[in-house]
């Protein structure tokens, strides 16, 4: 009890700092997941600080009246105090819930069709993957890591560091150290096994002038206090490879045919036009969730989604909320600049969803989740998938808010390119950096729905 109440104080006078890849220190929670033994609200951004720091939390059973008064009024000051602070950047994170039973069952499940997955060799890759990620996320370019992660997440990055540059500022890290990798969880449907990490790790980081150079940049931030953090990165692969071949990409190979890639950030094999970041070869990080949104409670079941597979067998949860999370950043994008061109092609309908004008700042998602599937109308299959995030508007404190993403796609069309969705679907042309609505190697149009889950609506939920 003693150390909890010291933790809450700590917190009080802890520095603040700004994005890191993810953007998870702005992250603020909704509450909506509060479960287990954390008992106060997440609206403060720092519930979880109590529980961790408590060892289980009972707190109203220890006897110690007077103490106990003291911490609960320290408690609610500490409340209050964020209330009224609104500082910016989150100083005692949430910490991520673990559950033995979930991850002994899933990885056994994972060995049972991968014997040759190692644990020790995947959170080792890991390790190493989010080093290259900190590092091309510092450079301020998400190419050198594109290869390891999904369009999802590329795009996520890529937004994010657009719309610091756009403000005039790029974000530096220094003395950035990953403390463990520990996977929390596995899990599995017929076609894609998932693998969630509990990434836990330290660095400063500081908002500086655009113009700096990296090392000014990187000096600045070595002068911010140290945080640490926790987040869940959440891999996917096709179900029925092999771990034998995993890491191939990281050693700058083909996951498919083992061929030698060259040193860009290209994400097609020359030879075998194998697709490193599909998760059809190999593992791919597909998601970053933030602590205060992680549930270990196992797969949902999705309405609509058993049906939807009867027609199109390869269809997956991951993809949809990877796409999800391509077309969802492309908004906030154009909110923020006011120039719609790189969201169109994601589009159903030119012009349509409408993206209103926002300053919005500190942009960052905790969760994206399939909702359920409806039933094919007008021809189209209709997703939605929920995405909670949160933002500052106007420079304020950053707000949590969930927004319904709708994606449509013509009922005749198959899924085949597993978490790959940025080039064109007919040629395989590189179209990342493309704003262009039809592909400019073949022509096909890319908005309308035919070929990709395409975006219909964006509702406030
Ligand atoms: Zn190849
Ligand atoms: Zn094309």
């Amino acid at each position: 009890m003693r150390a909890l109440c010291v933790f809450a104080l700590l917190g009080l006078f802890a520095g603040s700092s700004d994005a890191r890849p993810g953007g998870g220190q702005s992250y603020r929670s909704s509450g909506s997941r509060s479960s287990g033994s954390s008992s106060f609200s997440h609206s403060s951004g720092s519930s979880h600080s109590f529980s961790s720091s408590g060892g289980g939390g009972d707190w109203e059973g220890d006897g110690n009246g007077p103490l106990v008064a003291l911490c609960f009024a320290l408690v609610v000051g500490f409340i209050v105090y964020w209330g009224i602070k609104r500082t910016r950047g989150a100083q005692a994170r949430a910490a991520v819930e673990e559950e033995q039973q979930v991850k002994g069952e899933g990885l056994a499940a994972l060995h049972a069709v991968d014997p040759a997955f190692d644990e020790n060799a995947f959170a080792a890759r890991v390790r190493d993957l989010v080093t290259r990620v900190n590092n091309a996320w510092v450079e301020g370019k998400m190419d050198a890591a594109r290869r390891f992660i999904s369009d999802g997440v590329y795009v996520r990055f890529a937004t994010q560091l657009r719309l610091l540059k756009a403000r005039g500022i790029r974000n530096a890290m220094a003395d950035a150290k990953v403390l463990s990798a520990q996977i929390l969880a596995a899990e599995g449907d017929p076609l894609w096994d998932t693998v969630h990490v509990k990434i836990s790790a330290q660095a400063r980081d500081a908002d500086v002038a655009a113009t700096l150079s990296t090392a000014d940049a990187v000096a600045a931030a070595r002068k911010s206090s140290l945080n640490a953090y926790q987040e869940v990165w959440s891999f996917v692969r096709r179900r029925g490879k092999s771990s034998a071949s995993a890491g191939r990409v990281q050693e700058g190979k083909c996951p498919s045919c083992g061929a030698e890639l060259p040193a860009s950030e290209v994400v097609r094999c020359q030879y075998c036009k194998a697709l490193t970041n599909s998760g059809e070869h190999d593992w791919v990080l597909a998601e970053i969730t933030q602590p205060e949104e992680w549930s270990p409670d196992g797969i949902p079941v999705i309405d609509g989604l058993p049906e939807l597979r009867a027609r199109d067998a390869m269809v997956s949860v991951q993809a949809l909320e990877d796409r999800a999370s391509v077309v969802f950043w492309k908004w906030i994008d154009a909110r923020v600049t006011g120039e719609r061109k790189r969201l169109e092609r994601f589009c159903r309908a030119e012009g349509v969803p409408a993206a209103p004008r926002a300053d919005l700042s500190q942009v960052a998602v905790g969760a994206a989740e399939v909702t359920h599937i409806e039933p094919p109308q007008d021809g189209y299959d209709r997703v939605h998938v929920d995405i909670t995030w949160s933002a500052a508007t106007n420079g304020g404190e950053p707000d949590n808010m969930t927004h319904t993403v709708t994606l449509a796609r013509a009922q005749t069309a198959q899924s085949l390119r597993g978490l790959s969705s940025l080039d064109c679907p007919h040629c395989g042309g590189a179209l990342a950096e493309s704003d262009s609505i039809s592909c400019q190697y073949c022509g096909t149009a890319l908005t309308g729905g035919r070929d990709e889950w395409a975006l219909e609506a964006v509702e406030e939920s």
